[in-house]
């Protein structure tokens, strides 16, 4: 029998159909986080997640010719890449190139054969509450409990499965769920991901550490942590801090949407000072590495260089810790209205301006130069969608009203548009 067949002689091949679970807040589970189309995934248990059709199908297009499946699941990372190098699905196929190479070997292997026994490496929990402190502009009221009394009390209909209620918390769904992935998951994990609502504030994601480290040697598992940094709540006596030196590595991706007041208002009301002192206080204990991770939205994508620009003194400071900061997720699709076709074709070029007069000296310079090229693309290539600027317009002055907040006193350049 002759070696496998490389990864990269796939023709659209991601990682994340065959090593990683998600299980979403209201219980579907799919095969990554960015998939935003939820038709046709289960929200069963795992065992029937993985030996159902539509993951079968899924996996099968990308073994064979990328076709229907791929084209609604993968709109995401397929826009990214018409931008340039980088996507959600190059990630993951770095993660498995540098970061567990032992991964990558294993997976050409496994996927020669009839993929029967499940082969997942990471997973990733949406405990089943919504909760969370904050109301970020880009949110949904499934994501934030906070949202969506705020979304009740300026009259924007809530999710339909939230029914009348902003918070959503479900005990028995909680508990199945960690029992579910105590008996089939955390034994072959390498990387376990928890990820909100807000993530530090659910207490049902310290049942699921305690079930961990109590039952298993979390000492070889990575743990990834999605926090908006704000708070460090105990639960039963225990906060983060307790738990992160039972794991071999932790690292905090910690969601901001700019620097300063620019995150104080996108993600309201989040406290700046709070951030950073959490943001030091994880980056003075060991096996910790951490990084900033934005979305890249309407608001967002004229002003990321602010992040890397003043991420400059962390860098220095933590070297081997403090990872330049990742212009992450595209904020895209259809039920979006803070993404980048939201922007006046008539902002763009300033906001592409600022890209070229604020290069960042750092010696990851390369990185940066990429990222902005990235995001000089999507401003100068993403087409204007008057509907969406105009239903994030009303979004914005309704919120703007309800908080007493004004969008304008930092991004004046928007006064052509706000009031209209
Ligand atoms: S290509 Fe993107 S959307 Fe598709 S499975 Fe991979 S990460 Fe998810």
């Amino acid at each position: 029998m002759g070696s496998p067949k490389k990864i990269e002689e796939y023709e659209w091949f991601c990682p994340q159909p065959f090593i990683n679970i998600h299980k979403g807040i209201f219980g579907q589970i799919r095969p990554c986080c960015i998939i935003k189309e939820t038709s046709g995934w289960p929200k069963t248990s795992i065992n029937e997640y993985l030996n159902g059709d539509k993951l079968k199908t899924f996996r099968k297009e990308m073994l064979t010719t990328p076709g229907p499946e791929v084209a609604l699941n993968c709109q995401t990372c397929i826009e990214q890449e018409k931008h340039g190098n980088d996507s959600h699905r190059k990630t993951y196929l770095g993660y498995i190139e540098y970061r567990k190479p032992e991964i990558k070997e294993e997976l050409e292997s496994y996927l020669e054969t009839d993929m029967e026994k499940p082969f997942i490496k990471t997973m990733e929990w949406l405990a089943p509450t919504n909760y969370c402190n904050l109301r970020c502009h880009m949110c949904g009221s499934g994501n934030s409990s906070s949202f969506a009394k705020e979304n009740q009390d300026i009259g924007i209909p809530l999710r339909p499965y939230l029914g009348n209620r902003s918070l959503y918390k479900n005990d028995d769904i909680a508990a199945k769920d960690i029992q579910e992935i105590q008996d089939n998951i955390l034994d072959n994990l390498v990387e376990l991901k928890l990820t909100g609502g807000e993530t530090l504030a659910i207490k049902y994601n310290y049942d699921l550490l305690e079930t961990a480290v109590t039952n298993f040697d979390t000492h070889k598992m990575d743990l990834r942590i999605t926090t908006n940094a704000t708070l460090t709540p105990k639960f039963n006596g225990k906060n983060i801090f307790d738990y992160i030196p039972e794991f071999k590595e932790t690292i905090i991706n910690v969601s901001i949407e700019g620097w300063a007041d620019r995150n104080s208002y996108i993600r309201y009301p989040s406290n700046w000072g709070s951030i950073i002192n959490n943001v030091h206080k994880f980056l003075e204990m060991d096996n910790v590495s951490l990084i900033f991770v934005t979305t890249v939205n309407s608001l967002s994508a004229g002003y990321l260089w602010e992040i890397a620009k003043n991420c400059e003194e962390l860098i220095e400071e933590y070297p081997d810790k403090f990872h330049p900061f990742a212009t992450g997720s595209l904020v895209h699709g259809q039920w979006e209205k803070y993404t980048v076709s939201a922007i006046p074709l008539e902002l763009r070029g300033q906001y592409i301006q600022n890209y070229y007069e604020n290069p960042v000296d750092h010696y990851q310079n390369s990185r940066y130069i990429r990222d902005y090229m990235k995001l000089i693309s999507y401003l100068e290539n993403m087409p204007f969608d008057e509907k969406k600027h105009k239903s994030m317009m009303r979004d914005i002055q309704a919120r703007d009203k309800h908080r007493g907040t004004n969008l304008l006193d930092l991004w004046p350049e928007w006064s052509p548009y706000y009031g209209c």
